[in-house]
């Protein structure tokens, strides 16, 4: 009897186990855009077109960005006599929305300005339209529009989902704003022309101010700021560089499932990485280690830059350069954070500016932390 209750027993832990490790195994990467817009605000075609876009170039889930508003309510489409009403969000998702294939996922780019200069945060999963608080300065209204958008969505139960745009358009932000403003993501690379992702003579580029703002939130004892690729597309007719188009940016995000709840879930555990074209095949933090595996294109060559910022140090630098498909970085200790970059010697197609290779950014981490 005694046996029996033990092989019981034995049974339901094991069926424990071997469903727990199912759950692990389940996990898969969801390519999405979360920067985007349409004739709602200021995007050259229907909403439904944008959907259409992305859901017919390999995407699994897309945030239509239109400028402070959510697709609800009665808008027209005014072109010389005709008066075409635009589809709400809802009836978007009852026609593109397929279990664990496509989501939309509603969304509003809160657009502000503080000192003439430009404010501009992502707000996902909402249900209610997030008015622009304006500040007095710039880092006053950004930090007020992360409290406004925290708040929309607590309405619903919802945690923050929040997302600072192009900290460069307008040479808008300092890496000081992004360090102090509260959000947990922020675009290291948009995809529109004049947002300035690399900086220039006088101002640094995103992955500059990206590092500045993580040795300031670790010395401030908060979570990392994390990076995303966006398209911020707004032109959907002629395809060039100079045009605000869409395929050049997006993140690839590690989730249980196609749900704004799993996306969200994975994006704030960093289980995701940003793109321009590298596919990774596997990446993964384990204590001290960060591993990735590039998917092989055949006759492409991959350099991955470990960057960190060391103990002690004014600035980031790179701390290791590994040739070919599979990068292992080993943390001495020493580092406040290291992040990866991937560069491929493959020419983007209609780049951000001429030149791009297709690239990829591995998320931050402290190591030994996790
Ligand atoms: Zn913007
Ligand atoms: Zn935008």
């Amino acid at each position: 009897m005694k046996s029996r209750i033990i092989i019981i027993v034995s049974v339901i832990l094991l069926a424990g186990t071997l469903s727990a490790f199912q759950k692990k195994e389940s996990v898969r990467f969801y390519k999405g855009n979360m920067h985007t817009h349409s004739y709602w605000s200021d995007g050259n075609t229907y909403p439904e077109e944008v959907a259409r876009w992305y859901s017919d170039h390999g995407y699994h889930f897309l945030a239509i960005t239109d400028h402070n508003l959510i697709q609800k309510g009665i808008r027209y489409r005014v072109s010389g006599k005709d008066s075409v009403r635009l589809k709400e969000l809802t009836d978007l998702s009852k026609e593109f929305d397929k279990k664990d294939e496509f989501l939309l996922v509603q969304s509003e780019e809160i657009t502000d300005a503080a000192e003439k200069r430009p404010v501009h945060l992502n707000g996902f999963n909402l249900s209610q339209v997030v008015k622009p608080t304006g500040g007095a300065t710039v880092s006053e209204c950004l930090n007020s529009n992360v409290v406004a958008i925290r708040q929309a969505l607590e309405v619903d139960g919802n945690p923050e989902w929040i997302s600072v745009n192009h900290p460069n358009f307008g040479w808008g932000l300092t890496s000081k704003d992004l360090a102090e403003c509260g959000a947990r993501f922020f675009e290291v690379f948009n995809g529109h022309p004049s947002v300035h992702n690399y900086g220039d003579s006088v101002h640094p580029g995103t992955e500059t101010m990206w590092d500045q703002a993580n040795k300031w939130r670790v010395d401030h004892n908060e979570k990392l700021l994390l990076g995303t690729a966006t398209d911020d597309a707004h032109q959907y007719d002629k395809y060039e560089t100079g045009k605000a188009n869409p395929g050049r940016g997006w993140v690839m995000v590690r989730a249980s499932e196609l749900t704004p709840a799993a996306l969200y879930q994975a994006m704030m555990n960093a289980d995701f990485y940003a793109s321009t074209g590298v596919e990774l095949e596997d990446f993964k933090v384990h204590k001290m280690t960060m591993t990735i595996r590039i998917k092989p294109i055949k006759g492409v060559h991959y350099t991955t830059e470990f960057i960190g910022w060391m103990h002690g140090q004014d600035h980031a630098e790179v701390l290791a350069t590994v040739s070919g498909t599979k990068a292992v970085y080993t943390g001495t200790g020493k580092e406040l954070f290291v992040r990866a970059r991937i560069i491929s010697d493959k020419d983007k197609a209609n780049p951000f500016v001429w030149g791009d290779k297709e690239m990829a950014w591995v998320e931050p981490f402290t190591p030994g932390e996790k």
